[in-house]
This record gives C-alpha cells, structure tokens and sequence, in this order.
C-alpha cells in the first residue's frame, strides 16, 4: 500500500455516491448574470442577496481607501493589523445592529470558531441546533465544553436538555436564518430560556443581515426583540457582499473577546479595502432600505412562482430549498438547468443529511419579475425531465 492510496480510496468512494466536489470558475462579478463555464448563465445561487459584490459605490468607495491605504494590513489586529477604516467599521456594526460595540474577525467561520471556544470552558454545556452551520460545530469542536444537540428549532427539547443539566453555565447557539433551510431561529423561545437559566444567547446572523426585519437588520428587527441576544455574530460577505465575519453585543463581551478570542488574536487582519467595501455596503442597508424590500418582494413572487408550477417552496428569506432527496438527481437536475442557463447550486451531503439533497435557490434585490419566471418554468421543465429516467 502506498501512502497515497487511502486518499485515492476516498475519493473513488465519494465518486460512487455522486458526493464528489469540483469547484465551479467564474469570470465575472457576482450578479444576476454571470459568466460561469465559458457561458452566460442566470445565477440563483449566489449569497450576495443584495447584489452588493459590484456595486459601483462600494467599488468607488473601496478604491479611494486602496489608494490611501495600500493592499494588506501588515499585521494581526492587536500588532500592526488595525488601520482607522477597521475602527470604523467596528462602528458602522454596531449602529447597524444597535449594540454598544463590535468586533470584526476575517471571516464568519473564524468568528464563531473564536467566539464558542473563548465563552466557553471545561464543565461548561453549548446546547446547539441539529442544523447549525459547519463553523458553528467547528467552534463547538474546538471548545472544551460539553455539547449537546438539541432537535432543531424545538425549544421543548431544548428546555428538556438544560433541565437534565441543572446549575451549569453555558451558552445556547443557533443560526438565525439557516443557511440549508431558509426558516428561521424560534428567537422568543430561545431567548426565554437563556435568560430563565442564566446561559448565554448567541444567533448567526450570516443570512439575516439584510434580508429579514422591516428594514434588513435581522432576526432581532423581525421578532421587534431590539437587543435581546447576547452574542450576535454575523458575516461581511454574504448581503453585505465583502468578506470577513463579525460580533456584536456589550462593551464586556467585545474586550472579552479581543484577549481571549484565539482566531481573532493570531491572523493578520483583513485587507483595509474590504473593511471599507463593508462599510459602503452596510452604508447602503442603512441608507436605502428599499433594496432590502425589493429582495422581500422577490423572495414572495419566486414562492409563488414555484407553486403555480407544482413545485412545493415556501420561504421568508433569501433561500428557498426545493428538496430533491436523491443526490444523484439533484445533480442531474442542476445540470439540465445549466443547458437553459440557469445556475443553482445542488447542495448535498454533509453539507445536508443524507438522502436530503436539494436544489438551493437564492434571490438577489436585483432579480427581476421576468428572470424569477424564467427560472421557475425551467425547473418545473428540468424536473420533469429528470423524472423520466
Ligand atoms: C456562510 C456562513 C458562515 C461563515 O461565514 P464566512 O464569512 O463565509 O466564513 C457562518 N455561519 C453561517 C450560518 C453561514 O451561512
């Protein structure tokens, strides 16, 4: 046996399930119409829900920052790494989601893999969604803290856990959109029992920001529960259409976090162009509050497109999953949307269970009424076609 053949070995297994991975190479901005593959595509499946990746304020706003403060940012956050536009992000957070401060981390994954391991410690309890994100499970990974699974969004089953674990500290973590699914976090629930057992509250709000609540603020501004979770942790690069992640909350847990947060203290900090990239774009949220309805506009009209074509779909936010269950079809299904132009993204496992894969469309504020049709009659057409086989 060589020292290569257990890999090799894997990845004839994967081939055989159909869970191989390739990427897929774009040569465009991210948009409703991209060139991906050596063709002009329709894109569903982008998580830049406001259409903010090109943008032409962000990308002038950006630039100016380029041109005075250069590429990299030389060091980590706590050395060299923290030029003016960081702090100012920092700000610009913090006023989006009406918190006393904010912390920026590199991405969302470096986020909550430095924010779970640092509230918590040995004895301590995470009680955490069966489908939180991958970097939520990674953070509860790296903690020394037991971790208990509770059924997703059933705040019975959650109250039953805690009770078995009376007396302990801990925190409860959920998404507040999940990011598989599209539903969104039980926050009145959640947050009663956080409170009513002295644990932390903590909700990703990597696809909440800019897509729910009147004006894009998230699951708090949905719920009218202003300031209500402890821990509110997000990312730069989905509406808001940059990179890097983010948490909110108290003044305590913000200086808490820059000292014991261990992926937040040892990587160099991100490039000011995408800090000022973020601020444009959160500027923008704020600002011009429409783009936010015309996403919810859009996300209204595509369920019922859906419908009127049979196809079950039911969704608040940007995502809307039509499950498929056979990983195989789905794949299928998404190669014969690309041969109409169409890309969506089938999502498999382990990114979703087993005998789960779905088709994951997600909208942009710029998709229009004619597009949204366009892509319900094709996969109405495509799914019918891969039924035939
Ligand atoms: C995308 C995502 C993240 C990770 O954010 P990145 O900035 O892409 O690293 C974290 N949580 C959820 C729920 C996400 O969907």
């Amino acid at each position: 046996m060589s020292k290569w053949s257990r890999m090799e070995k894997e990845l004839e297994l994967l081939k055989e399930k159909n869970l191989f991975r390739n990427m897929t190479i774009f040569d465009s901005a991210q948009s409703t119409q991209v060139m991906v593959e050596g063709e002009q595509r329709y894109l569903f499946s982008s998580n830049s829900y406001l259409d903010m990746c090109n943008d032409s304020k962000v990308k002038e706003y950006a630039a100016g920052v380029m041109d005075e403060y250069g590429i990299g940012s030389g060091g980590s956050r706590l050395t060299t790494g923290t030029s003016r536009i960081h702090i100012q992000l920092e700000a610009v957070i913090a006023a989006l989601k009406k918190r006393e401060a904010a912390l920026v981390f590199n991405t969302g994954y470096m986020a909550n893999a430095g924010i779970i391991s640092a509230l918590t410690r040995k004895g301590d309890v995470i009680y955490s969604d069966e489908l939180n994100h991958a970097s939520i499970i990674d953070g509860c990974r790296l903690s020394k803290a037991d971790l208990v699974i509770y059924r997703h969004n059933d705040m019975k089953d959650l109250e039953k856990k805690i009770r078995a674990n009376p007396g302990r500290c801990g925190l409860i973590v959920s998404d507040g959109v999940f990011s598989m699914d599209g539903d969104i976090v039980n926050l009145p629930g959640l947050v009663e029992l956080a409170n009513r057992y002295e644990l932390l509250s903590m909700i990703d709000e990597a696809h909440a920001t800019g897509v729910i609540g009147a004006t894009g603020r998230g699951t708090e501004e949905y719920y009218s529960m202003e300031g209500s979770v402890d821990v509110l942790m997000g990312t730069l690069s989905k509406s808001i259409g940059s990179e890097g992640g983010f948490v909110c909350g108290s003044h305590t847990l913000i200086q808490y976090l820059i000292n014991k947060a261990r992926s937040f203290l040892f990587s160099t900090a991100l490039s000011p162009v995408s800090m000022a990239a973020s601020i444009q774009g959160i500027r923008q949220i704020m600002e011009c509050p429409q783009r936010v309805r015309k996403l919810q506009d859009n996300i209204r009209y595509c369920c019922e497109a859906l419908k009127k074509r049979g196809i079950n779909a039911f969704s608040e936010t940007a995502i809307i999953p039509v499950i498929i269950g056979d990983e195989g079809r789905a794949m299928e299904i998404m190669e014969l949307l690309k041969q109409r132009s169409y890309y969506i993204s089938a999502i498999r496992y382990p990114t979703v269970a087993k005998g789960s894969a779905r088709l994951r469309i997600t909208l942009m504020s710029s998709h229009t009424p004619k597009e949204i049709d366009g892509l319900a009659d094709a996969l109405a057409a495509c799914m019918m076609n891969a039924n035939e086989r």
